[in-house]
């Protein structure tokens, strides 16, 4: 299964991302989870991530183009692979159709995961993530279990969401008709809670229902 997962910060990629895996076994490769820990370990690449990050904008598409290719080669993602937060751009989405159609592996669907505007702000400013376990919490739709050692993204601020999003409608919504033009694109109403977009996400993929 070669699979990506579209839709604005905060719209559940992650959450369902996880879904998939337990479900499929297949690995989900994030990028911005990588930047993350880029930034974290102090790399090169990740030092020149952290000011676009911080700042709410995208990161250089050869960045994480070079990024995902490098990943993609690795033994895990032989048996497919969820995307999540990647392709954010054309050009990125173009460099993935390059170097899959030369592995011979093409995508079989794109999920959109569909969330109004409004939503989306309290979706992120409300996320904490268990910096143990990486598993990400809502603190009033997942509240985190007791002794959780909670991490506020700094880009979850509201101001820096807002940033997000105008860079979501401006790069990354172009890829939707891109994606559907090619037969690729199947949408799902991610406004719902999070076991019934897993349900529906599973059902689209052809996985079987969440139960
Ligand atoms: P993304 O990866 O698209 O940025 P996440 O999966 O991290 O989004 O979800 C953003 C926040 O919203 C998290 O705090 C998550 O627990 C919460 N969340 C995800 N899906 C839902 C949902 N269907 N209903 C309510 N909250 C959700
Ligand atoms: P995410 O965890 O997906 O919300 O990504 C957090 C941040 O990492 C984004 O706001 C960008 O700054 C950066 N990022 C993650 N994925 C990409 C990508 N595919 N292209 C450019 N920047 C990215």
């Amino acid at each position: 299964m070669r699979i990506i997962l579209v839709g604005p910060p905060g719209a559940g990629k992650g959450t369902q991302a996880k879904a998939i895996v337990e479900r499929t076994g297949v690995p989900q490769i994030s990028t911005g989870d990588m930047l993350r820990d880029a930034r974290k370990a102090g790399t090169e690449l990740g030092e020149r991530a952290a000011g676009f990050m911080n700042a709410g904008k995208l990161v250089p598409d050869e960045v994480v183009i070079g990024l995902v290719d490098e990943r993609l080669q690795r033994d895990d993602a032989s048996i497919g692979f969820i995307l999540d937060g990647f392709p954010r751009t054309v050009p990125q989405a173009e460099a993935l159709e390059a170097l899959l159609s030369r592995r011979g592996t093409p995508l079989d669907a794109v999920v959109q995961i569909d969330v109004p505007r409004e939503m989306l702000v309290e979706r992120a400013v409300f996320r904490r993530i268990d910096k143990r376990t990486g598993q990400s919490y809502h603190l009033k739709y997942s509240p985190p279990p007791p002794g959780a050692e909670l991490e506020h993204r700094a880009d979850d601020q509201a101001e820096i969401v807002e940033q997000r999003l105008a860079a979501y409608e401006a790069m990354t919504a172009a890829l939707l008709p891109w994606y559907q033009a090619k037969g690729l694109l199947r949408r799902v109403d991610g406004a719902r809670p999070v076991d019934e977009v897993k349900a529906e996400v599973l059902k689209v993929l052809g996985v079987g229902s969440a139960t």
